[in-house]
């Protein structure tokens, strides 16, 4: 298991279009492997190559369905339907955003042994998609977010300080 460092917003690979891959190397093998470790580590729901600093239409989703997602070389074909929920990025810890996605789309891509496929995903699933495809295009969500970020809900403290000991 190895770990790789995040970009943050404000980092210039992130605005940078990201170049498809040719074929399946050891590396590339490695690089979906880690990016799967970090985005766990963090509590992510998708990552893309990018956030971890490699310039490649690669990225990952796993938003608990008991699947593990590679996309590489996506294409969205189709989208189809309005929703406006609230998202965040692991280039943005801490805040969350309200933006309006296709409710549903169809994808074409690549998996991690470079075999096309296609399918269709809706709702959290799509949002997660739509939302790390546009990394590979150089776009994070806070351009498209409407209204104001906003900070994310603390995690719940596993054990309270009393105010005492803070004041001490
Ligand atoms: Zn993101």
């Amino acid at each position: 298991m190895a770990l790789r460092e995040i970009r943050v917003e404000g980092d210039p690979v992130l605005t940078k279009e990201c170049k498809p891959v040719a074929k399946m190397t050891d590396r590339i093998t490695e690089l979906i492997g880690d990016m799967f470790d970090t985005m766990y580590e963090n509590n992510g729901c998708g990552l893309a190559a990018c956030q971890v600093g490699v310039l490649r239409q690669i990225f990952v989703v796993d938003i608990g369905d008991d699947h593990e997602y590679v996309f590489i070389n996506p294409i969205i074909t189709e989208k189809e339907g309005e929703v406006t929920d609230d998202e965040g990025c692991l280039s943005v810890p801490g805040y969350v955003g309200s933006v309006t996605r296709a409710q549903k789309i169809k994808i074409k891509a690549y998996d991690e042994e470079l075999k096309p496929f296609e399918m269709e995903a809706e709702d959290f699933l799509a949002r997660a998609i739509q939302h790390e495809y546009d990394h590979l295009h150089g776009h994070v969500y806070t351009e498209f977010v409407q209204g104001e970020l906003r900070k994310a809900a603390a995690p719940e403290e596993e054990e309270a300080v009393p105010a005492s000991a803070e004041e001490g």
